[in-house]
Parts: C-alpha cells; structure tokens; sequence
C-alpha cells in the first residue's frame, strides 16, 4: 500500500483525498493546510476531508500547527509519497518547501502540479539534494503540463521535426474560491499583472476583476513549464515552439471550450499533419490533475524502487494507472 501525504486541503488537495480513498493502491496517510494537519499511516477518510466546508482546516480533524509542513516532514518515516497541491505564491514556494523535506532527510517520492517555467527551472536545481537523500521527484505532474505534455511527446513520435506543439485548455469550475490559488496564478498570467501582484490581490478585488469580465478569463501566450519539459526531452528543438493558452469559466462548472493540445511537425516522407488530443469535456479540471499526478507518481516510486534518484520531468515518463 502506498501511503501518500498531500500537502495543501484547498480544491485539488480535497479531490485528491477522494480520488485517493477511492483507490485500492494507495491510502491518505497524511494531509495539511495552513492552519493544520491530520494524520493516520493507515488512512484518512477521504469523503469527509472531500466534503469539508471551505473555511474549515483540517486542523480540526487532526492538530492545529503553525507549520503544518513541519509536521509533515517529521512523519517522514510513514510517507512513501508527497503530492503537492500547495499554491505557488510565491513563485519560489514549492522550490523552498522541497529544500526542507530534503534538508530533513526526507527519503521517498513527490510530484507536483506546478506549472510556471521559471519555478520548474528552480526545481531542477534540487537534483543533487535529492539524489543525496535518495528521493525521486516527477515535477509537471498536472494536467498542463502533465497529461497534455505526455501526449504532445508520444504524438510528436510520428515526426521528424516538430513545427508547433498548441494547447488549448477549457476550465470550468462554478466557484472561484475552491480553487482560490489557481485563479490566482492565472491571473498572474493577464496582461498588466505578475506572480507578485496576483498574490497581493484580495480576495474583493479577485471578485471584481471576475465581474469585470463575467466571470470569464482567456489567456494567451502563458509561461507554461510545458515548454521546458518538451525541451529537455528533445520534443521542440527551442521551447518557444511549445504554445499555451486557455479560458477559464469561474461561474458554470461547464468548460467553455474544450481542451486539446495539437502536435504539427513534417514526417520523413515530407507530409506536414498534426495530431491531436482532445479531453472529453465532461472531465474537470480536477479529474484531470489529480489522476495523472497519482499516475506519475506510482511512477516515481517504480523509478526509487530501481535505486533511480533526482528530479526529473513528467514528459520524460508515462504515468502508471493506479488501480
Ligand atoms: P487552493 O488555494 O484551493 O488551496 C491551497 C491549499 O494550500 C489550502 O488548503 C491552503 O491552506 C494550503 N496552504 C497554503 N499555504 C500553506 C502552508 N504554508 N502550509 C500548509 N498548507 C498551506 O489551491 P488549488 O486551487 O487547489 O491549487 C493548488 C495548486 O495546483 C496551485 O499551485 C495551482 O497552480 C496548481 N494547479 C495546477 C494545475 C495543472 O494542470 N498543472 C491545474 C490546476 C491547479
């Protein structure tokens, strides 16, 4: 059984609790918000984490910590896997809250969801602390890059070169504020705005800026570490090749368009196509983070297994399904 500690309760960290309980490989053991943590090595209760009211902590299940991180670390030796659905804010905050697991020797597996290049490029520089310790970290685990960066390496096989790697991803969630982070994060991405000034934002002038625009937010252009992954593995040969967009509706759980990442490249024989993938639009955002995320992670692990450390990229593996 893998026993799995999620760092961080908001929207993906509770669908992460449910789908987990929800599988027959692996248990909740461990789980934390900014106000607490809870903890039992043979599983949490899934549903109930799932169902908590927003402004609840998990504190209330478990213990109330100032450093709930801390408490996570210090449970090191009952952890086999980390997911980390914590917010990027700042933009260095993943990056940091790994160099402490690794400082406190922490010996195991992580994924993450970033998606920010310029945070990913810190991650890869963890690879030697990782190695030290004998951990193995698959960073990009999400759903952008994640599952639509795996597709883009395994469709861009049918060609010599490849010309344009172009996602373009619908989101619908029906209240903005179960995934208060990530429309943060997004917002970073709209003109005018940084990492810096999103997080500043509050959440009243989150809100206005979604009334602004009914609730409806399209992005184009956006530093998506996608580009970098499909890089390293030689898929583009510059990552401005790689092209990321999307629209995210904060009022219907619908998805305003559907998302697809389309592969155009030139096959020996000369012929330019494209591939494409499209998602089935009646999955959610969360649907398509956490399962690809749990997937590279059952990878991670199979990678430790083989004496396999360091960091490396989601597109440079296929994730296994965790039954
Ligand atoms: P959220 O705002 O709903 O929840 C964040 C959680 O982290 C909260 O429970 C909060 O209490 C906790 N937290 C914050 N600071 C903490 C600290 N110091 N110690 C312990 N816990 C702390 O966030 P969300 O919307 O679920 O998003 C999580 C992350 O997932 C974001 O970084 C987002 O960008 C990423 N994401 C990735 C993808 C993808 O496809 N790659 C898609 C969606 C979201």
């Amino acid at each position: 059984m893998i026993r799995v500690a999620v760092l961080g309760a908001g929207g993906l960290g509770k669908a992460a609790s449910k789908i987990i309980s929800m599988k027959h490989e692996m248990v909740l053991s461990a789980i934390c918000d900014s106000r607490g943590f809870a903890f039992k090595e043979d599983g949490l209760d899934g549903d109930t984490i799932y169902n908590m009211e927003k402004d609840r902590s998990i504190g209330e299940i478990g213990k109330a910590s100032q450093d709930s991180i801390g408490e996570i670390i210090n449970l090191k030796d009952k952890i086999d896997g980390v997911f980390i659905a914590l917010p990027n804010l700042p933009n260095t905050f993943i990056p940091d809250t790994v160099k402490r697991f690794i400082e406190g020797r922490y010996r195991g597996v992580f994924v993450d969801v970033l998606k920010r290049t310029s945070a990913m490029e810190w991650m890869f520089e963890l690879n030697d602390g990782l190695k030290e310790v004998g951990s193995t970290y698959i960073t990009g685990c999400g759903a952008t890059p994640g599952l639509l960066s795996a597709a883009a390496s395994l469709a861009s096989q049918s060609y010599m070169e490849i010309e344009k790697v172009e996602i373009f991803w619908g989101v619908g969630i029906s209240n903005w504020d179960a995934y208060k982070a990530t429309i943060r994060e997004d917002i970073a991405h709209l003109p005018g705005f940084t990492v810096e000034k999103a997080r500043a934002l509050s959440d009243e002038e989150v809100e206005r800026l979604l009334d602004e625009r009914d609730g409806i937010l399209e992005f184009h252009n956006m530093e998506h570490a996608d580009d970098i992954l499909l890089e390293r593995v030689g898929v583009v040969a510059s990552r401005d090749k790689v092209e990321v967009g999307g629209v995210l509706d904060t009022r219907h759980a619908k998805k305003p368009v559907s998302t697809t990442v389309t592969v155009t490249g030139i096959t020996f024989d000369g012929k330019r196509s494209s591939h494409r993938f499209v998602l089935g639009d009646e999955t959610s955002m969360a649907a398509n983070v956490i399962g690809p995320a749990l997937g590279y992670m059952k990878k991670a692990l199979w990678l430790n297994r083989h004496g396999i450390y360091g960091i490396f990229g989601s597109a440079e593996f296929m994730p296994l399904f965790v039954r």
